[in-house]
């Protein structure tokens, strides 16, 4: 139900879109105006079950990508909501490099919504963002991954633990790098400083982008070394 105080928000502040601001006529709470909702590139099955890599459509179900095949990666299972591009990246770069929290705000939500078709997001028992070091937390202000993994928990009445998981190692921007120097580049870069929290818990990663997954597949490992039960991942978008 709209509360009275919001209706009134409304109308001196009438909700733009956060990504063309055209005025939002529409009655259906999305923060992106329809044209721009339908230059999102959302991801559909079928899917790898384990990476959520997109397969081709007439693919039965069950079946692996070939690098899953090759080596199964540490996380039960991921998705991400769409291709990393036009609309959805310039809203993560938004977030990211332009400080708007109300953009990542509705990510998250969007992300929400979007994964509980894919995941049985209920039956997780904590929401761990992927943390940033702490140099980085400094120059950014915040952590955008911590932004959207709120959003989630929000959705879902799941707890959220953003300090049991930390990272240790500061990194350079990964950019450039191929996917073994990726990989090298976060090894052993996470650390688990509170076991007790993630000790036989279901996890829910949250990122904002997966480029090869080296990030989110350390953080799985490091999770399950210190005891979680099982970790699946959620981002924003794919490169
Ligand atoms: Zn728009
Ligand atoms: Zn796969």
């Amino acid at each position: 139900m709209k509360s009275l105080f919001k209706g009134l928000i409304d109308l001196l502040f009438p909700p733009r879109c956060l990504s063309c601001n055209e005025l939002l006529i529409s009655e259906d709470d999305s923060d992106f105006c329809p044209d721009c909702k339908n230059r999102i590139s959302f991801y559909f099955p079928p899917f790898c079950p384990i990476c959520g890599f997109t397969l081709p459509p007439d693919t039965g179900d069950n079946t692996l990508c070939l690098r899953c095949v090759a080596a199964t990666p540490p996380f039960e299972a991921c998705r991400s909501m769409g291709r990393y591009e036009s609309v959805l990246l310039e809203a993560i770069h938004d977030l990211k490099y332009r400080g708007r929290i109300a953009t990542g705000v509705a990510l998250g939500n969007l992300l929400a919504s979007y994964i509980g078709q894919y995941l049985p997001v209920q039956d997780y028992d904590l929401v761990i963002p992927v943390p940033l070091h702490k140099k980085r937390l400094r120059e950014r202000g915040f952590n955008q991954s911590l932004i959207i993994a709120k959003s989630i928990a929000r959705n879902f009445s799941l707890t959220i633990d953003f300090q049991s998981l930390r990272r240790l190692t500061y990194t350079e921007p990964q950019i450039n790098l191929g996917r073994k120097e990726r990989e090298s580049n976060v090894r052993n870069a996470f650390a688990v400083v509170r076991e007790k929290a993630v000790a036989d818990s279901r996890i829910l990663l949250v990122d904002d982008v997966y480029t090869t997954g080296s990030t989110v597949k350390e953080c799985a490992r490091t999770l399950l070394k210190s005891g979680a039960k099982s970790v699946a991942v959620a981002t924003l978008a794919r490169a």
